[in-house]
Formats: structure tokens, C-alpha cells, sequence
């Protein structure tokens, strides 16, 4: 029987919360995308827990913010005990307050399939659903396209296929790219969904001491907890696969009580130490991201975060080049921009587990040291790139730069009705921002906003965009469709705008 061959405009390999953002992104540009996942259904488990600040303004883009914070928690208490003992309370973002500039001042915690399942909801409102049972096998590529091999037989023929397929990524050992770095086969931990008897659902629960460790996480509106312990191990120091048994076993060891118990546990899964990055991101049309790029500890909680983040930045540019916006160079700043980063976080993540180890050991100190400007993600910055230009900057001292993230701000409209500087931003096109100054015509997708201090049709009047962007006098920003400043200058500064658009279409 002759195995059907179809065709996309990108193949995503993986619907975890990479490929599903990535999707979301080329679906709302209108690009012909289709994503396939081996699992015959979808995945329940809680595993990355932790949604960071800049993770947050990446998924209100997709108009998701209400949803997630009627569904998760922002404000997470730690209750630690050492040997049994209760030691201390301590909230990680107790300073933490939301500031103009940006809206999320801590993180969300919130089980990873439940973000997942957001994410298919807003692709199914592009009518892409994620195709189940849809197994990459092989692939093969030329100048033109590249051909996907699935187990079923069938063919899938795209313009770029991008494999989100998780560590063990099948697309990255097909591309050939080595994944160096280091695995620790002893230091493993055990992990579930457990629901709880006779645990306060309001403290994540952190239990330390000579015994290892045991770390009970709740969620919000739910029983579930996330369980994560040192694995028991055997006669050879050979680590126990984990069981509802062996789960009650370690609760009853870390806490001596009776009255906790383990009623029921599912994705029991064994987690072991793995700090690892592909070399390259880029072979001809096939692309990686997220864990088949990078795998982190799961201190700092950064593994699903900067899969979302990599999308984030892959999807906008793959959109504009697929559109005839831009030339299929801008493809190649995806890596030049997202493998520094993924470098530094696998330092950041290695220094947060090794900080957590060592701060368990402790009686008296809580956990709050894995919090930082690099775990938040408000602070990454692509400087560097050959996408940032600083023609003049906005005004003097440290005044946002090309690369740099571009902060929110709070305005308001002709009528005096509030609106956000993240509102313009939401969507896939190029924002220019002229301040105090007339903003040149655009072509194309791109948006151009005068805003002024006391008049117009954008005023702001409480001064928080000028001071955001370190403005003073006049000034252009121009600001990319993943909320990064491309440029900076003066009124004058049009030409300089127009071109750096014009060069990005070639
Ligand atoms: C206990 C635990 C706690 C964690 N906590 C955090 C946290 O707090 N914060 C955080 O940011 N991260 C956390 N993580 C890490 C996070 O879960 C991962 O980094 C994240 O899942 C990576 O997303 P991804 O989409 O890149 O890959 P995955 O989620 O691994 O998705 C890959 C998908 O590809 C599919 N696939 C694989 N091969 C093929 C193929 N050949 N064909 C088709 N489909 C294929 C798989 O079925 C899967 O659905 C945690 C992980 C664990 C285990």
C-alpha cells in the first residue's frame, strides 16, 4: 500500500511547551504549520512547575495572562524542615513588587501540562490541532525542502522542520550535532503527582537532613502535589524505581509522621543529573529548540522556560522570512542569539543546584537563593547581535540599548482610556515608538506610535515610558516582535529606521 505524503510549511516535532509555543507564534502569522508528537496522548504530568516572569509576558502575548493567573499561583510560601524538624517559612519574592515597567513580578507556579493545554487551545483558535501518534523517524533534506519520514510511513515534505523533541531529540542526532557536556548517572531524585493526606496545601513542603531530601509541591486548585525525593536504593546502591509504595516509604523516613499520607501517585518517573548543549541549532532547513537544544538541572527551574523563550525568538523570524518580510538570513540570528544564552543559563542552573545541595545541608536557611535577574528572565539581553543598532542612544547613563528587552509601560489613549505599551506590542510586527517627535511612514507589518507627554493620541503622562526606555529630549525605539529594542536613535534617526527594515526584507 502506498504510504500518503502530505506537505506543511514548517513541521514541529514535539508538542511540549516548546513546539507548542513555536506553533502558536507561525500559526498567528498565518505560516501552514503543522506539529506532530510521538505520545498517543497528551501529557499530564506536572514537571516544570515554574513559569518566570519573562516566560509570563511571552504567553500574554497569546493573550493567556487571565487564564494563568486564575490558574496558578504567584505566590508560592517554602515550609522547610531539617531532620524531620520544622526550621522556617520564607517567601522567595516577599520584596518582589510588579513596577511599571514590568507586570510580573514573580513567577507562577502551575503543573506543565496544564500550560501545555492552554497553548493547544490557542492553536486550535488558528484551527492546528497537534497531530498524536505522529512519530519522527528520519528525515532528509535539500536546497528546496526538507522530507519527514514518520513510523506510520507517511511522508510530511516541508520549508523547515524544527525539532522540539525533547533531550533525547531524534531530529538533533539525525542533524548529526554533538551534545556535549556532563550527566551524573548517581545523582538521581524520583518524581510524581501524588495527592496528599493531612499536608497544608499552602507551603511547599521541604524536607532535608542526613536522609537526603523530600520536597512536596501543592497547586492551586487541585490535590495534586508534585513529589520529588533522593531515590531509595538497594543492597548495591543501584537507585529503587519509584512506586506508590516506595513513595510512602520515603514521606513516612522524612517526616516520622503518621498522619501523612500518600494516597495515590502517577508519572512516577526517576529524574537524573544532565547538564548538556548542542553545538549548532542549524543544519540547512532543519532547526532545533528548547531540550534537544539545551538541558538544564532542574534547580532555577530554566528548562521550560528557555524552550518557551527559544520559540519565542525562532518564531518571528521564521514567520517574516516565510511571509517575504525578511530574507532567510535572519533565520541564522536565532542560533548567533540563542546558544550564548543557553550557555549562560547551564551555568546559571549548574551554580543553582549546586547552591541548593549545599543550602540543604543547612538547618537554618530557606531555598531563596535560587532566585535572580537570570532565573527571571527579565534581564537577558542580545546586545551582541548582529540584529541590535544603537544609532544614537535615547538618552545618557544606562538607557536601555539595542538587544536589551524592551520594558512595559502604562499610557493613555485619545480618550484617556488606559492602554500598555505590551498592547502595542502584542503580535507579530515591528513597533516603532517615537518620542516627542513625528513617526515616519512604515511599510509592511510594522507599527509606528507618537507618544507624547501631555497631548495626542498616547500620552504619558505619569513619565513611565520615557523613563523605561532612559529617554530624554526626542527619540526613536524601534522594537522587535519578541518585545527586544532593534534600535535606538534620535528624531532624526528615520532614514536610519527605514533602512534597517529594508535591509532585513533582503
Ligand atoms: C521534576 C521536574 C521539574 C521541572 N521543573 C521545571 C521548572 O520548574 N521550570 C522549568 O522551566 N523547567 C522545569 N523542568 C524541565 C521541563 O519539564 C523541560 O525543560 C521541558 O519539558 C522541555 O520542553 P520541550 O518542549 O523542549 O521538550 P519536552 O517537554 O520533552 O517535549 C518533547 C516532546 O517531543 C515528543 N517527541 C520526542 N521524540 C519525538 C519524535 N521522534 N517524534 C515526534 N515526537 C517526539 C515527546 O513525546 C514530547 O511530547 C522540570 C523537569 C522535571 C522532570
Amino acid at each position: 500500500m502506498a504510504h500518503l505524503e502530505t506537505a506543511a510549511t514548517v513541521l514541529i516535532v514535539g508538542a511540549g511547551p516548546t513546539g507548542l509555543t513555536l506553533a502558536c507564534s507561525l500559526a498567528r502569522q498565518g505560516i501552514g504549520v503543522r506539529i506532530i508528537d510521538k505520545s498517543t496522548e497528551f501529557q499530564s504530568s506536572s514537571r516544570g512547575k515554574g513559569l518566570n516572569p519573562r516566560s509570563l509576558e511571552v504567553l500574554a502575548d497569546f493573550g493567556l495572562d487571565r487564564r494563568l493567573s486564575a490558574e496558578g499561583r504567584s505566590r508560592q510560601l517554602f515550609r522547610k524542615y531539617f531532620d524531620g524538624v520544622f526550621v522556617t517559612d520564607t517567601d522567595a519574592f516577599e520584596d518582589a513588587r510588579p513596577t511599571p515597567d514590568a507586570p510580573y513580578e514573580r513567577g507562577l507556579f502551575i503543573p506543565q501540562a496544564r500550560v501545555e493545554g492552554m497553548l493547544r487551545d490557542v492553536l486550535a483558535t488558528y484551527r492546528v490541532e497537534v497531530e498524536l501518534g505522529g512519530e519522527l523517524v528520519e528525515f532528509g533534506q535539500d536546497e528546496e525542502r526538507v522530507t519527514a519520514l514518520l513510523a506510520s510511513g507517511g511522508r510530511i515534505t516541508a520549508d523547515y522542520l524544527v525539532g522540539c523533541d525533547g533531550g533525547r531529540s531524534t531530529v538533533r542526532k539525525g542533524l548529526g550535532i554533538a551534545f556535549p557536556g556532563s550527566g551524573d548517572p548517581e545523582t538521581a531524585m524520583v518524581c510524581g503527582d501524588v495527592v496528599m493526606e493531612g499536608l497544608d496545601p499552602a507551603y511547599w513542603h521541604q524536607w532535608f537532613g542526613a536522609k537526603g531530601a523530600l520536597l512536596l509541591c501543592p497547586f492551586e486548585g487541585s490535590d495534586s502535589w508534585q513529589f520529588q525525593a533522593s531515590p531509595e536504593l538497594d543492597e548495591h546502591g543501584r537507585v529503587i524505581e519509584p512506586s506508590l509504595e516506595s513513595f510512602r516509604r520515603i514521606v513516612a523516613r522524612h517526616t516520622g509522621s503518621t498522619d501523612l499520607r500518600v494516597r495515590s501517585a502517577s508519572w512516577l518517573s526517576t529524574w537524573r543529573v544532565n547538564v548538556r548543549m548542542a553545538e549548532r541549532y542549524r543544519v540547512g532547513r532543519v532547526l532545533i529548540a528548547g531540550d534537544a537544544a539545551h538541558v538544564h538541572p532542574i534547580a532555577g527551574g530554566l528548562g521550560m522556560n528557555t524552550g518557551i523563550q527559544d520559540a519565542w525568538n525562532l518564531g518571528w523570524k521564521l514567520g517574516h522570512v516565510l511571509t517575504g518580510q525578511a530574507g532567510p538570513g535572519l533565520v541564522d540570528s536565532y542560533q548567533e542569539e540563542r546558544l550564548p544564552i543557553a550557555a549562560r543559563l547551564l551555568n546559571v542552573t549548574t551554580a543553582a543546584m549546586a547552591a541548593v545541595t549545599e543550602r540543604s545541608r543547612t538547618p537554618g536557611v530557606g531555598l531563596e537563593v535560587v532566585r535572580s535577574e537570570d532565573t527571571t528572565g527579565l534581564a537577558i539581553d542580545y546586545r551582541w547581535s548582529s540584529l541590535s543598532r544603537d544609532v544614537h542612544p535615547a538618552g545618557p547613563g544606562d538607557a536601555p540599548q539595542a538587544g536589551d528587552r524592551a520594558p512595559d509601560a502604562p499610557l493613555l489613549d485619545g480618550e484617556g482610556r488606559p492602554v500598555r505599551l505590551f498592547d502595542l506590542f502584542a503580535g507579530s510586527h515591528f513597533t516603532l515608538l517615537a518620542f516627542g517627535c513625528p513617526a515616519p511612514r512604515l511599510a509592511g507589518t510594522a507599527r509606528a506610535f507618537r507618544i507624547d507627554s501631555d497631548a495626542g493620541p498616547l500620552r504619558d503622562a505619569g513619565g513611565h515610558a520615557r523613563r523605561a526606555y532612559g529617554v530624554q529630549g526626542d527619540a526613536l525605539i524601534l522594537v522587535r516582535p519578541d518585545n527586544h529594542i532593534a534600535l535606538t536613535g534620535r528624531a532624526g534617526d528615520a532614514d536610519a529606521v527605514l533602512s534597517y527594515l529594508r535591509e532585513l526584507g533582503r
